[in-house]
């Protein structure tokens, strides 16, 4: 099938594209660590694969040399994958991502990178043609490990590259499911002391017009949005509909990944607006979804989409549409978060996202908790060279479960 014709390239795009271009300082690829570390949630996390302890976080280490004007300069470029313990929302565990990276991806860059030109761009590894198709969030990794080294060594900042002049975005809150409505509501009342402008709620069959409606009530004015992670068949489509009464930012992901045509039918039918997340695998997902009426909104996970340049893309795509997003989160450490910070300050994302810092739901992190500030609380976006703030290379190693090293 044609697409449809599409509007040309934004300039943030264009500006994502020429990192590293010709006109950019040389890089050489020096060699590649993969590690696996672990973080410990501070709560069991479960999944319908089971209940988790850890967060096992693939990361990618480049080390390269630039040539400064005062001899050569040593620098490193970190990446992060999203790839969680099991593939409950993805089809990528931390597992296959790693064996992804270091069986096809960082060869590949290795070898381009010693082909002469040195180290290329980070459009490269996400080029067309690519392989992120097959392993996006391994992809995602490796893109942000090549613009971080970039932009380290030309000593800019991912805000700044990408012209955002904001100094810090929005965040939201997140509350899992509670059995009981008061303790819900008790979690709620603590974040929006805290300072959160927006919390969104984890929702299911059986729990979700009295939880919500126990919410509303004793927060009328609070930005809510509720996320089923897409446990509902269509049978329930009635039961969704009514909680429009509860002036929902969004219902996020109601049904399952595959079944576009009825979040397209509650969109229809419903005056909250529909979100999908785990339905939004790639750029080309998000444009079927649009062109089906399947959402009103859409939960941006650039580690999902494929990186930077597939959520750049998704950004373009929903503009034309009309579309407003937001930035969800996936358990990242505070660098990953730190990155999507800077995409949730591009104009289009228009809810506050899933932003708080990483010790909310982990016991460690790679880099310091950002601080947040005003009310509603805002985080503040990274202005120093690189993708986000360094990972502290002590925690990194101390953490570290497995290291594989690629050379040249
Ligand atoms: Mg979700």
């Amino acid at each position: 099938m044609d697409e449809p014709l599409r509007p040309a390239p934004t300039d943030v795009e264009v500006a994502w594209s020429d990192l590293g271009g010709s006109g950019s300082p040389g890089l050489r690829l020096d060699a590649a660590d993969v590690l696996t570390v672990e973080l410990p949630f501070r709560r069991p996390v479960r999944t319908a694969a089971g209940t988790h302890m850890q967060r096992p976080l693939v990361l990618v280490r480049l080390e390269v040399t630039a040539d400064g004007s005062e001899g050569p300069v040593e620098l490193v470029g970190w990446g992060e994958c999203a790839a969680l313990t099991d593939t409950t929302y993805d089809s990528e565990d931390a597992g296959t991502a790693a064996q992804a990276l270091v069986g096809s991806l960082v060869p590949a860059l290795l070898e381009r990178s010693g082909a002469g030109g040195g180290l290329p761009g980070p459009s490269a590894v996400t080029e067309p043609g690519s392989t992120r198709s097959e392993w996006p969030l391994a992809t995602a990794a490796l893109e942000m490990a090549v613009a971080d080294a970039h932009l380290r060594a030309s000593g800019r900042s991912f805000a700044g590259l990408l012209g955002v002049d904001a100094g810090s975005v929005p965040v939201g809150a997140v509350v899992g499911l509670e059995e009981d409505d008061d303790d819900l509501v008790g979690r709620v009342a603590a974040l929006v002391d805290a300072g959160y402008g927006r919390v969104k709620l984890k929702i299911g069959p059986g729990r979700d017009v009295g939880p919500v409606g126990a919410v509303r009530r004793r927060f009328p004015g609070l930005v809510l949005m509720a996320d089923a992670n897409g446990a509902y068949t269509p049978a329930e489509l009635d039961h969704l509909v009514s909680l429009d009464r509860f002036g929902l930012a969004c219902l996020e992901q109601p049904f399952g990944r595959t079944d576009l045509a009825t979040h397209a039918e509650l969109a229809r039918r419903s005056s909250t607006p529909v979100c999908l997340d785990e339905t939004v695998g790639s750029p080309a997902d998000v444009r079927r979804a649009i062109g089906l009426g399947a959402c009103g909104v859409v939960c941006v996970k650039p580690s999902r989409l494929g990186g930077v340049a597939a959520a750049l893309e998704v950004h373009r795509d929903a503009a034309a549409a009309g579309i407003p997003l937001w930035i969800g989160g996936m358990y990242e450490s505070g660098y990953a978060r730190s990155v999507n910070a800077v995409l949730a300050a591009l104009p289009g994302f228009s809810l506050p996202g899933d932003l708080a810092p990483a010790s909310v739901a982990l016991g460690e992190d790679l880099v310091p908790d950002p601080v947040l500030e005003g009310r509603p609380l805002r985080v503040p976006l990274h202005r120093g060279p690189g993708m986000g703030p360094a990972p502290d290379g002590p925690t990194v190693d101390r953490l570290s479960r497995s290291v594989t090293r690629l050379a040249p």
